[in-house]
């Protein structure tokens, strides 16, 4: 048991520094530094004692995408020294479940569900909750997030709101065959997020771009985004089926 531990925990300590370097040379090709992009760790079905390995390592910020799970694991995370964001699709229903256990979502996708995490905020929190908007880049019928020509409107519902503050723009592209079509999607997403930034909407800063995952983060950070989320490239591949 303790020798098995050992090598989980320098398993990841290995991924990420590898990951660390990928990112510093991404970062610089695109004109930046290694701490200009904010990786997190995407904890979904990895045991929370794993987690934590990568929290010794420096990891500040987790990324959780079901409700029950994060509720199931909230308490033995080392919170301390790591945030959590909610990147999952988010039922309204769910919402109160994970509103006090999260200091952003990232894919609000619908007016309702931005409605109801403002209402939240207001009655449980009473503070405003960081959000980002996720947008249905690849226009994908399965894909969750907002239509791409629908995404400024809810930008600016959700600006509107007083418990909400919209802090950016997430996405998940296609899988894409080949790598030109793959950078396509991040570059029009990298576009709107220029675009929307420019245009000053009240109670919103465009702060983060979050696109990238195990597969693509090198591409991803090459085209803008500052939050890369990576998941079996820190802790392998996941055991459990994904619903
Ligand atoms: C699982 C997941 C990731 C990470 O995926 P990996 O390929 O394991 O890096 C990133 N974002 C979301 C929304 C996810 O659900």
């Amino acid at each position: 048991m303790m020798e098995k531990q050992l090598d989980s925990r320098q398993e990841i300590v290995a991924n990420l520094d590898t990951i660390y370097a990928n990112i510093e040379r991404a970062a610089a090709a695109s004109g930046r530094r290694r701490e200009d992009i904010r990786l997190m760790a995407v904890t979904k079905t990895v045991e929370p004692e794993r987690v934590n390995f990568a929290i010794d390592y420096g990891v500040d910020l987790l990324g959780e995408n079901r409700a029950q799970e994060l509720v199931a694991k909230y308490d033995d995370y080392n919170r301390e020294k790591a945030e959590i964001h909610f990147i999952g699709t988010l039922q309204t229903n769910k919402v109160r479940q994970i509103i006090d256990k999260v200091t952003l979502i990232q894919s609000v996708n619908s007016l309702r569900l931005a409605e109801e995490i403002n209402r939240l905020a207001g009655s449980r929190l009473g503070r405003p909750m960081d959000i980002l908007i996720e947008v249905n880049i690849g226009e994908e019928e399965s894909k969750s997030g907002i239509a791409y020509t629908q995404a400024e409107e809810l930008v600016r519902q959700a600006a509107a709101m007083p418990w909400l503050h919209v802090r950016g723009l997430m996405c998940i592209p296609p899988i894409c065959q080949d790598e030109a079509e793959l950078e396509g999607y991040f570059e029009k997403m990298h576009r709107l997020f220029v675009d929307m930034a420019a245009k000053n909407i009240d109670n919103v800063t465009m702060d983060f771009l979050s696109m990238g995952m195990s597969g693509d983060y090198e591409a991803a950070i090459r085209h803008g985004a500052n939050i890369v989320r990576i998941g079996s490239s820190i802790f392998g591949k996941r055991i459990y089926k994904e619903k």
